[in-house]
């Protein structure tokens, strides 16, 4: 790795003599020759010129800043980077930072949109799943989750966490994991059961032995975890819920192959059942914080357990379901991160996650507990990848991770014109802003389009499986 910094006029001679070769943007477009679908290969390029967050302590930010990439790796952040021979993204009226990271999302419901209905409780999310959810095939799940990951690459999200709560069959995870790797996204897949199967029956831990045989490891972008039903929770039958017996053969399960656990905490917090059984530890991610006590949130901290919060659906719940206490956890020393939760009641928008949060923050507590919109960002970006454990390869624009970035348009109307960086995506920025979004490496948007991803292809399939699946489930 080079952090070379030279100065301006060799920047601008090395530009020009750029600008005389093809090596323009396009030439990381090329696609290798497996299919005509393939991903961008990583190649080699300079972002330039970009208002650079890095999210990284020691980089600092760079009003105006370069990124140097080869082969999926960040070489070099600098306020200025020779790099002959690298192809030239020009960064300039653009914030580059690290893309987002969603730390739970239940890919496989994106088919299930405006199915689901928001002024009617009989087709809310829960009865909307449950009634479509048995009648998914691996090929409906595939759809469905392509179709998420399609919008959140759209809207900036470069690594997801995919809560997979409808594992009918091991084909059903391998179509997921399939659809993760199509879309070339980073991402967990955390494995879990059937949607509206019995309780009490144990995870089917041999499918997820054999989908960690055939999938893991690969070439780094993707993982595997278990997705855990509720326990303790008897207000929604509709969700999944079990003992901690059933709980311990699931996580025992999980942890004998060294796999992490996520669960929901909707409804009483189980916070203190599960440390009276044990069962807290540093591989434990909760979702949805909303009910905790002084005293759990103190367990949390001491067990290293982390908290993904999904402000957009989480604030649409009535104060009795509890309030986000992101000030509280944080406060607390845990761990948080941000979600979208699921699209099949709203569209995916990070910016939006950020102001939601920011508003609840200066509602509950005005300027006692100030939250600043870098800290917004952070949690959005690299305290999603702290919470994942991949924070040693993504999250931030540091030298020698993997180049997951995003860059946003500042010079549209909605947000110009540019002053404070932070400001602006957390204030102002929204997904038609993001430009570019790199994973790994290779471009999969440019100008707001995608890359390699066959959109109408997308869109069309999705529609039909949904129409097959409300056909087949006698929804009308
Ligand atoms: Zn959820």
């Amino acid at each position: 790795m080079s952090h070379r910094k030279i100065d301006r006029r060799a920047v601008l001679k090395a530009g020009a003599a750029l600008a005389a070769t093809s090596l323009l943007p396009d030439a990381l477009l090329a696609q290798s020759s497996r299919s005509p679908r393939a991903l961008p290969n990583r190649g080699e390029y300079l972002v330039r010129g970009a208002t650079l967050l890095t999210m990284d302590p020691k980089a600092g930010d760079f009003a105006g800043g370069d990124v140097h990439v080869r082969n999926g790796v960040i070489v070099a952040v600098a306020k200025a980077i020779e790099a002959p021979g690298a192809a030239v993204i020009d960064g300039r009226g653009m914030i580059c930072l690290p893309g987002f990271i969603d730390t739970h999302w239940h890919l496989w419901t994106s088919l299930c949109r405006s199915v689901i209905r928001i002024d009617d409780p009989r087709r809310s999310y829960f009865p909307v799943t449950n009634a479509l959810g048995r009648h998914f095939t691996p090929e409906d799940s595939y759809r469905s989750v392509r179709l998420g990951l399609a919008e959140g690459l759209s809207a900036g999200a470069t690594t997801v966490h995919n809560w997979a709560h409808n594992i009918r069959s091991p084909e059903h995870a391998d179509a997921e994991l399939r659809a993760m790797r199509d879309t070339g996204i980073r991402g967990r897949l955390a494995y879990g059961t059937p949607q509206g199967g019995p309780d009490e029956e144990p995870m089917d831990l041999a499918g997820l032995a054999k989908t960690q045989r055939d999938w893991m490891p690969n070439d780094g972008t993707l993982t595997l975890g278990i997705c855990s039903r509720n326990v303790g929770d008897t207000t929604n039958q509709l969700r999944g819920n079990i003992s901690v017996e059933t709980a311990r053969k699931d996580w025992g399960g999980a942890r004998a192959l060294g796999l992490p656990i996520t669960m929901h905490t909707s409804g009483p917090s189980p916070i203190k059942l599960m440390e009276e059984a044990n069962l807290r530890a540093p591989d434990v991610q909760l979702v949805h914080p909303l009910l905790t006590t002084a005293e759990e949130r103190r367990i949390l901290a001491a067990r290293g357990v982390s908290y993904s919060t999904s402000p957009t659906g989480e604030s649409r719940r009535p104060a009795s379901a509890g309030v986000i206490q992101l000030g509280e956890l944080l406060e607390a020393g845990v761990k948080c991160s941000i979600s979208i939760d699921h699209t099949s009641a709203y569209a995916c928008d990070y910016f939006q996650c950020m102001r939601i949060l920011y508003s609840l923050q200066l509602h509950r507590f005005g300027q006692k507990m100030p939250l600043t919109a870098k800290r917004l960002v952070r949690l959005a970006t690299l305290d999603g990848a702290i919470d994942l454990g991949i924070a040693d390869r993504t999250g931030s624009l540091t030298p020698g991770k993997r180049a997951d970035l995003i860059l946003v348009r500042t010079t549209d109307i909605n947000i110009t014109p540019l002053s404070d960086p932070y400001e602006a995506l957390v204030t102002y920025a929204q997904p038609r802003n993001v430009d570019t979004v790199v994973v790994d490496g290779r471009v999969l948007v440019r100008a707001g389009r995608f890359t390699a991803l066959d959109h109408a292809g997308i869109l069309r399939e999705a529609a039909e499986s949904t129409a097959a699946l409300r056909a087949r489930a006698n929804w009308t």
